[in-house]
């Protein structure tokens, strides 16, 4: 059983307990930690502490068969794609219980892998996975099949079934949440799952596969491997026994698993990708303080690592100066700390060489546009911090305005009717998400009619929930996690048409 630790607050606190964590380094695979087949392991840095905090085994193909093997056993065996929904149910609930009772040590090892401040880590991150774990097992007895109307003499039955050996590939912006988002639902339908964390955050997937044969799902029916994606990432894509990949990450990567997929056993391949999402604010907006607040947040929170960032403020020209000024003092008020302090607002970027690609990003800006405020690096604890930066007179046309930057850079875009806001939001091979500000609703229900987006908020920024789908439009996506939709992408429909 786990061993409940004291509450932890202190910045010493956390470092103290830091140095005293058992820090998962094995692959899990079977229910069981184990080393990688070739006895490899990769460094594993913390942007938080600026050095290498643990060894990892590095998976690679070999890895990557034993595990699919591993799952493929588990499913064929049965013991858990035959259970009943409401016995998987359970298990996973117990399962989010676990993820609860162990949150400190969830969250340390989710800010000490990518840097994020410890309270989001705990406040936000924990909870979040939890409640993702918990609404898909509770959905899993709820959802009944179907009966086709043939008439009388015919029973068409069209069932869901579990796909079987699914493999879920995830980045390192939200490593606890993004692995609930992709197997909650993948292990609440039946299948058996193969994660892969990003090089980057290995280390709370690994203590979640723990937390999961802790909570009674069977051995082989969730599996860790940390590793890289041109190995590990790869030969999952590619592997003829996988039945279905759900990747979250980067266009680029995402693209590369479709030709992976078409180059394979033609698996069906879902993809969350990035975005540069739209803030829109009209004139008739009811708050600018609110406004100015919530734009912080879409944009500076979590180191403005989410793909979902608000990254373009397209504002009324009538109302940009009053709304900038807010901005400033918003920016100012999220000054980067150390992750581990509990007043951290805005914490590390995740490495040095993303830092080093968000600080071109902001070059290009200085270039092209008027920088408002931030746009240094600081050194604190590691050099991998970004002031909240804020470029304004950018046109949709420069790099800034194009490019996902995934750092704290938020671009301010001016328009002066609704027909040009929208087709500047429009204007983006993204199409992820969308922000709205206005008192008139139907303006608001117009604009978000024609905004090409998989979610737009109104009157806030990233509205999100299990209950809602999310996803993107254009080449932020194909197909939707949360919601009871996410099952569609991890089972098939049967079709069982009996003559009587
Ligand atoms: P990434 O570079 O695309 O990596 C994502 C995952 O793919 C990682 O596990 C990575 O492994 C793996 N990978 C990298 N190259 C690969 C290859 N050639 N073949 C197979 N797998 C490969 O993205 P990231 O930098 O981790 O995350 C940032 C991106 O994720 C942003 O674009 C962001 O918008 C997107 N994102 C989207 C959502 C959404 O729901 N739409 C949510 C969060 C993030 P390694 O890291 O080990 O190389
Ligand atoms: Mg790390």
């Amino acid at each position: 059983m786990t061993q409940a630790l004291p509450p932890v607050s202190t910045r010493d606190e956390w470092e103290e307990r830091v140095s005293k964590m058992r820090l998962p380094e094995a692959a899990y695979v079977a229910g069981h930690p184990v080393e990688a087949v070739s006895g490899e392991t990769f460094a594993n840095f913390s942007p938080t502490t600026g050095n290498i905090v643990n060894h990892v085994a590095a998976a690679d193909a070999a890895d990557v068969d034993r595990a699919v093997a591993a799952a493929r056993a588990a499913f064929v065996q049965g013991d858990w794609a035959n259970s009943s929904p409401g016995d998987r149910k359970k298990v996973l609930l117990r399962l989010a219980g676990l993820i609860r009772e162990n949150a400190e040590e969830l969250a340390l090892l989710e800010s000490l892998d990518m840097g994020k401040p410890i309270s989001d880590a705990l406040n936000v991150d924990v909870p979040a996975a939890a409640g993702v774990w918990q609404w898909h097992a509770e959905a899993i007895d709820k959802i009944y099949d179907e009966i086709a109307p043939t008439g009388r003499g015919d029973l068409a039955l069209v069932r869901r079934e579990p796909l079987g050996v699914v493999a879920a590939v995830v980045p390192w912006n939200f490593p606890l949440d993004m692995a609930a988002w992709k197997c909650a639902p993948a292990l609440a339908a039946g299948n058996s799952v193969v994660l892969k964390p990003a090089e980057q955050s290995p280390l709370s997937a690994l203590r979640l596969a723990e937390l999961a044969t802790e909570a009674g799902v069977p051995d082989g029916v969730l599996n860790v491997l940390p590793g890289f994606g041109e190995t590990a990432g790869q030969a999952l894509g590619r592997h003829p026994d996988v039945d279905c990949l759900a990747f979250t990450g980067s266009t680029e990567v995402g693209k590369y698993f479709l030709s992976y997929s078409a180059e394979s056993n033609a698996k069906p391949v879902w993809l969350e990708l990035g975005g540069k999402s739209p803030n829109l604010v009209f004139a008739d907006a009811e708050s600018l303080d609110e406004v100015a607040a919530k734009t912080a947040f879409g944009i500076f929170y979590n180191q403005g690592e989410v793909c979902s960032a608000n990254s373009r403020l397209l504002v009324h020209r009538s109302v940009k100066d009053e709304l900038l000024e807010r901005l400033v003092e918003q920016a100012a008020a999220m000054a980067p700390g150390h992750p581990l302090d509990p007043d951290t607002t805005m914490g590390a970027l995740v490495s040095r060489e993303h830092t080093d690609r968000v600080m071109e990003f902001v070059e290009s800006g200085r270039k092209t546009a008027r920088l408002v405020v931030g746009g240094e690096r600081l050194t604190l604890s590691s050099d991998c911090y970004v002031t909240p930066t804020i470029f304004d007179d950018v046109s949709n046309d420069q790099e800034i305005a194009r490019d996902e930057i995934f750092g704290p850079v938020l671009s301010v875009i001016s328009f002066d009717d609704e027909a040009e806001a929208v087709r500047i939001a429009n204007d983006t091979r993204f199409g992820l998400a969308a922000s709205v500000w206005t008192s008139d609703l139907s303006r608001a229900l117009r604009v978000s009619e024609q905004l090409k987006v998989g979610t737009v908020s109104v009157n806030t920024v990233d509205a999100l929930s299990p209950m809602t789908p999310f996803g993107g439009f254009k080449q932020s996506g194909v197909g939707r996690d949360l919601s009871l939709h996410s099952f569609d992408k991890y089972t098939a429909l049967k079709t069982t048409w009996i003559c009587y």
